[in-house]
């Protein structure tokens, strides 16, 4: 069966390709790294990750370029805020961003290119199209792309070009409206401003920097070629960023750039964006504070289909370790040792683990995926007493490469589980009984007195940490 999914650009389901017959040539666009990634921003990375999972499982190799967001406004405004040089302040948050990623089992991007390692790359496009008369520098010194002098622009989005002049308010190509030709035109090339401080490199039209635009342009040309399979964003990317990335890149070189876009849509909260400018977000370790495990968030966060909204509840959290703590209990009960166990294929799956994975390959079906998986469990919960042992090594091998599949990493899952309960069983009665009493306290809405205990148990060389459920002690390393 072939993998499909929708694309952005034709409007249907097209299969998933390597147009040169070896791999599949994917970018995205990464994080912008002058905060915390919250979980609406891993919504979307972790549809990107399952999308190269499916990819990979389903035969295809792939190679996936995800770039750092190093130099915009955001990263200047905020690094110099800090008192800290841009590359110093963006590494910090570069670093805890992977982090997160590998807690959340993405597989790593086979290029991670920063923008600021690019800047050449990003000048010599900006040249070509200077060259090939898509491009003009305005009279404040910055290059602007001309988009009139681009056929196409707007068919990604499918905005006509006079809507995008009825739109031109500023809020979609927001450059200094006197400085260029058109309201619409968007800047290649930023001249240096004051407030940028010492964030300028030299260019054949002064000092500056690079528009957020040519960045992902620069980047994907130069680790994947002029023209790649798939390009995936958020749905808010569609316009203008990706709509300005056709547009400079097939401007530039005269050939196609993306065959495949592939958007998804946010993760929501209370009807709004989750978004670091308005301040309604969650990341991993807020999650992880309130005693939820990767596994449980990346279940969560991909249980919606990733072109529908998806709202954010704690609910989706708490049904993602249920439905975890079942599959526990039954492996338990079926008494099977999992590195024993032999890794399947999607295609020998069988049943509605077959369907599940048939689901995935349906324009990324998570929701049905976990539909027929949740069936299979139910069944294997009804029939554990009587299952022969290669009746039951066959379902968790097929529960396991489904879960691999969908990136839930359930081994890692499994083991953390048995050294909590380790744990929780090893901690002294007196430590138990302070942390039971802290627990009531709480309860009660005492909260100095809930305090003072957990100082207690902290001094006696204990942490207590609440859970959905209750509390965990751990010791203190
Ligand atoms: P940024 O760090 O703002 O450059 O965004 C990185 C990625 O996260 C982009 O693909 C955005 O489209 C995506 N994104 C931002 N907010 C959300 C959200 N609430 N839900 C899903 N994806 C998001
Ligand atoms: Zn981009």
């Amino acid at each position: 069966m072939e993998f499909l999914l929708h694309n952005t650009a034709s409007g249907e389901r097209d299969p998933i390709q390597a147009s040169d017959g070896k791999t599949v040539r994917f970018y995205c666009c990464g994080p912008t790294v002058y905060g915390p990634a919250h979980i609406g921003n891993f919504r979307t990375f972790l549809i990107q990750d399952l999308f190269r999972r499916v990819c990979e499982a389903s035969g295809l190799k792939t190679t996936h370029v995800r770039n750092v967001t190093d130099v915009d406004d955001k990263t200047i405004r905020e690094s110099m805020a800090q008192g800290m040089a841009l590359r110093e302040f963006t590494a910090s948050w570069q670093e805890k961003f992977e982090k997160d990623c590998a807690e959340l089992n993405l597989l790593a991007p086979h290029h991670s290119p920063s923008a600021v390692d690019h800047i050449d790359e990003q000048i010599r496009l900006i040249e070509q199209l200077m060259e090939k008369g898509h491009a003009y520098q305005g009279n404040d010194g910055s290059v602007y792309f001309r988009v009139s002098s681009f056929d196409r622009y707007g068919e990604l989005a499918h905005i006509r070009r006079d809507a995008q002049k009825e739109n031109a308010d500023g809020r979609i190509n927001s450059d200094d409206e006197y400085s260029k030709d058109d309201v619409a035109d968007f800047a290649l090339w930023k001249s240096r401003k004051e407030e940028d401080g010492a964030n300028y490199w030299e260019s054949p039209w002064g000092d500056g920097r690079p528009g957020w635009h040519i960045e992902c342009s620069a980047m994907s040309m130069r680790y994947l070629g002029p023209s790649i399979d798939v390009h995936g964003g958020g749905v808010d990317l569609t316009f203008p960023h990706h709509e300005n990335e056709i547009a400079q890149s097939e401007a530039a070189t005269g050939e196609r750039f993306v065959r495949h876009w592939f958007h998804s849509a946010h993760l929501m909260v209370e009807g709004r964006k989750m978004s670091k400018s308005l301040g309604n977000l969650y990341t991993l370790a807020d999650l992880k504070e309130k005693g939820y495990q990767p596994e449980e968030v990346r279940w969560a966060l991909l249980s919606g289909h990733y072109r529908k909204t998806l709202n954010f509840t704690f609910d989706s959290l708490k049904a993602a370790q249920k439905a975890l703590g079942r599959i526990g209990d039954l492996v338990e009960k079926l008494d099977l040792q999992a590195e024993d166990i032999d890794d399947l294929a999607p295609d020998q799956l069988e049943g509605d683990f077959r369907s599940a994975w048939e689901s995935l390959l349906t324009d990324l079906n998570v929701p049905q995926a976990l539909g027929f998986l949740m069936k299979e469990i139910s069944r294997g919960e009804k029939s554990a007493g009587s299952l022969s042992k290669d009746e039951a090594v066959r379902w968790f091998a097929s529960c396991r490469a489904l879960l691999n599949t969908i990136g839930v990493n359930l081994e890692a899952w499994l083991s953390r589980r048995v050294s909590e309960e380790d744990t929780a069983a090893s901690a002294p009665e007196e430590i138990s009984k302070m942390a039971e009493a802290r627990w009531a306290a709480k309860k009660e809405k005492d909260f100095a007195e809930a305090d003072r205990l957990r100082n207690e148990i902290s001094e006696a060389g204990w942490l207590v940490k609440d859970t959905p459920d209750g509390f965990e002690l751990t010791p203190v390393s």
